[in-house]
């Protein structure tokens, strides 16, 4: 399906709406019926009817259509955040016993997920880098029920092979998952690679204006109606309609806004890469990026968010760039209009810093919309300061 159709026209049926062009927000938490008969009816069939908003509602039915769509996956569900995408289709779908693989340098509430959530029910973890296949081979058991995969992770960008990794698991009936917040379907199609779900946080990219905090799977009709009639009905996490019409909101531009981080983002590691006060820069699409052509293998772009690291990377100096920043906002999250820094420092207790430990020393930065040279002029400036 061509992503113009999916974005501009796919899931809109105007003439329901007196030919609005922007949907309208259906701002209801229930649905009237003329006679009993009809709600019985709908309700032997809460999937496919609209009777409550905490299981189905039009307005997110439009975006569950498109973002299904941008996935080529048969249909999708929306969460009211990213966290509960990927933390309930997980428990709908598993059971005390059953066993996972995963990365060991995931999203922090995900890893928070396995090491403590998940081992209450008896669902336990065995956790590897993931960027060699054989890895997963090797953690196999036979209650293995799970791969839970995150390409590129969001704070190391290590990057799994999706093929390889779909069809280790395909032969021995385990299901796949994949957070896919950093590409988005824009530039990365793990479907198309043989993974079986695909989650987002749709509070980044999909959003893209830091309004809204969102999620979103994909998959196979069958497995997501069996997440929406357990655990996500029970659990309910549901999205708000108004939520939903900022999403749809943003969908619209999403090509148009990951395309100019993209491009941004290209621009200021190159210029970082060579800069004389910095040592090190950390993004999938650089040339010296240990898995660039695994990258440029499954991915179609790169997201905007990378790590980089100063030739005097005391906890002070880290500060001090930060704090010099004018445009940049020191802020968690990222996916919207502005850029941001996030310094691995700041989730590490002062006294625990370890100036030689790499992963203590990376800043970590996301690029949004703004003009490269602006944003290079306040790296510049900064840099400059923290020097002195
Ligand atoms: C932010 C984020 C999440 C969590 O999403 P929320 O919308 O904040 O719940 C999950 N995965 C990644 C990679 C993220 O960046």
């Amino acid at each position: 399906m061509d992503i113009s159709y999916i974005l501009n026209e796919l899931g809109e049926n105007r003439e329901d709406y007196f030919n609005a062009v922007s949907p309208p927000i259906m701002q209801t938490s229930n649905f009237a019926f003329k006679k009993v008969s009809e709600l019985r009816e709908a309700m032997s069939d809460e999937y496919n009817a609209d009777i409550y908003s905490r299981g189905q509602n039009p307005t997110l039915n439009i975006l569950r259509k498109k973002l299904a769509a941008l996935d080529g996956a048969e249909d999708a569900l929306m969460f009211s955040s990213g966290v509960s995408a990927i933390s309930i289709p997980i428990l709908a779908l598993l059971k005390a016993g059953d066993h996972i693989i995963a990365i060991d340098n995931h999203y922090s509430w995900t890893n928070k997920l396995f090491h403590t959530l998940l081992p209450k029910f008896g669902i336990t973890t065995t956790f590897v880098s993931g960027t060699v296949t054989s890895e997963f081979e090797e953690a196999i058991q036979a209650n293995t029920r799970l791969i839970f995969l995150e390409s590129p992770s969001t704070f190391t960008y290590q990057l799994q092979d999706l093929r390889k990794v779909a069809a280790l698991a395909k032969r021995l009936a385990i299901i796949t998952m994949i957070d896919n917040s950093y590409c988005t379907p824009i530039y990365q199609r793990p479907a198309e690679m043989g993974i079986d779900l695909v989650a987002q946080s749709a509070t980044k990219y999909i959003g893209g204006h830091s309004d809204v905090v969102a999620g979103v799977v994909t998959g196979r009709k069958e497995v997501i109606k069996t997440i929406f009639e357990n655990e996500f009905m029970n659990l309910g996490a549901a999205l708000s309609p108004h939520s939903a019409w900022l999403l749809l909101r943003g969908l619209r531009t999403l090509p148009l806004r990951l395309g100019r981080s993209f491009e941004s983002t290209q621009i200021i590691t190159e210029w970082l890469s060579r800069h004389e006060a910095v040592k090190s820069v950390l993004w999938p699409f650089s040339s010296d990026f240990k898995q660039a052509n695994l990258a440029r293998e499954q991915m179609q772009g790169c997201g905007g968010l990378f790590s980089f690291s100063l030739k005097n990377s005391s906890a002070e100096k880290i500060e001090a760039f930060c704090n010099s920043l004018q445009h940049f906002l020191i802020a968690v999250s990222w996916g919207g209009h502005e850029s941001l820094v996030c310094p691995a420092i700041a989730s590490i207790p002062a006294n625990e810093y370890n100036a030689d430990n790499e992963q203590h020393q990376y800043i970590r930065v996301y690029i949004g919309l703004e003009d490269p040279a602006y944003l290079m002029r306040d790296l510049e400036q900064a840099l400059l300061k923290a020097d002195q």
